[in-house]
Order: structure tokens, then C-alpha cells, then sequence
């Protein structure tokens, strides 16, 4: 199983960080050690003074397959839920100015926090998910598929190119604007539409 995620994926997100908008999709993994489902501690790690949270809609691939076609993408996930892309952005900025890779910032032990999937197939029209972010009990960040820069079917087909799906990978689909720092003893809670799929305390 592995992990994609997806920057750069909304503009106002693009934008408040200080980066262009992509010609591509930004692509990067996060390794098996990064799932942090429901129910498992996290815990603030060590060499950060900066976490923050990047909620995002995430798939679930459900069959295997390599140079997808656009027109056949939607048969490769039926379901879907919203996850937090926990990000060390202090060293995610040190490693940037460097022209370095990613990986400290984002692929860490639990890094990458799941809710609960739901079908697909239960909501009526994928390219215009609702989905929100509490912080304790504060709405941070409220996003809809139809701003993504590049929709699910996109994604899955440009991704095939470079990685092979296979079921069980998730894709991580980019955040929003909003994102913010999150300290130990926050309460994170992510939504679609009404739904409250993902419910979790930062120790
Ligand atoms: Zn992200």
C-alpha cells in the first residue's frame, strides 16, 4: 500500500503559500508508516516547531492498473473521505530554499491521518464535494471538489503514468486554502458535507 499526495491542487492554496500554480500535478508518497487511522495517539513530533494541518479529500483506489485512461479513471476508487496531510512546514520551508526533497516535512510516522470512507456512489455529484475543517470547534478550511485544479479523474490517469495503482493506495487529492499550525491538545475534525468522518486530538 502506498500513500500520493497531490500540492498545489487548489489555487488559493497555491497562492497563499507563495507558489505558482502548476503546469502538472504535484506529486509526492508518503510511505505505509504514515497511516494514522481513527483511534491510534498521535502525538506532536519532536523536531518540529511548526506542524500544520491540510485537510483533503482522499480516495481509495479499488483496482489495480497502469496508463489509465481518463474515460475509465472513475472505475479505479468507489470510495472516499477526508484526511489531514499533517505538514512540518519549518522544514518543509528549510528543505524548499534548498531545492531538496519533501520527505522530513511530510512523510513522517503519521503523517498522513484517514477518517472514515463512505461511497462514492452515496453522493450525487463527485466534482462538487463539500468538505470542512474544524480546530477545536473552528471552522478552518472549507473546500469543494469543483475547485480543484485538476479533478479525481485527472489525477488517477496522469499518476498511472509514473506509478502503478494498486488496490488498497490512497491519493491524498491537495488542500484548500486555510491551512494553519495545530499544538498539542487540539481537537481536528473533518467533514463531507454534513458528515463528520474524522475526529482527532493532537497529545
Ligand atoms: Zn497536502
Amino acid at each position: 500500500m502506498k500513500i500520493i499526495c497531490v500540492g498545489r491542487n487548489y489555487a488559493a492554496h497555491a497562492h497563499e503559500l507563495g507558489n505558482e500554480v502548476p503546469e502538472e500535478p504535484v506529486i509526492f508518497m508518503k510511505p505505509k508508516n504514515a497511516l494514522l487511522q481513527n483511534h491510534i495517539p498521535f502525538f506532536y513530533p519532536e523536531f518540529t516547531n511548526e506542524l500544520h494541518y491540510e485537510c483533503e479529500l482522499v480516495l481509495r483506489v479499488n483496482k489495480n492498473g497502469k496508463y489509465i485512461d481518463e474515460k475509465e479513471a472513475a472505475s479505479y476508487y468507489s470510495e472516499i473521505t477526508v484526511g489531514i496531510d499533517f505538514t512540518a512546514r519549518d522544514i518543509q520551508n528549510r528543505l524548499k530554499e534548498k531545492g531538496l526533497p519533501w520527505e522530513k516535512a511530510k512523510a513522517f510516522n503519521n503523517s498522513a491521518a484517514i477518517g472514515k470512507f463512505i461511497n462514492v456512489a452515496s453522493i450525487n455529484n463527485k466534482n462538487d464535494i463539500n468538505f470542512k475543517f474544524y480546530q477545536n470547534s473552528v471552522l478552518k478550511q472549507q473546500g469543494n471538489s469543483a475547485h480543484m485544479i485538476y479533478s479525481f479523474d485527472e489525477l488517477i490517469s496522469h499518476i498511472s503514468h509514473y506509478f502503478s495503482l494498486n488496490i488498497g493506495d490512497l491519493i491524498f487529492t491537495g488542500t484548500p486554502a486555510g491551512v494553519g499550525e495545530c499544538v498539542a491538545g487540539d481537537m481536528l475534525e473533518a467533514l463531507i458535507g454534513d458528515e463528520l468522518l474524522l475526529r482527532m486530538e493532537i497529545k
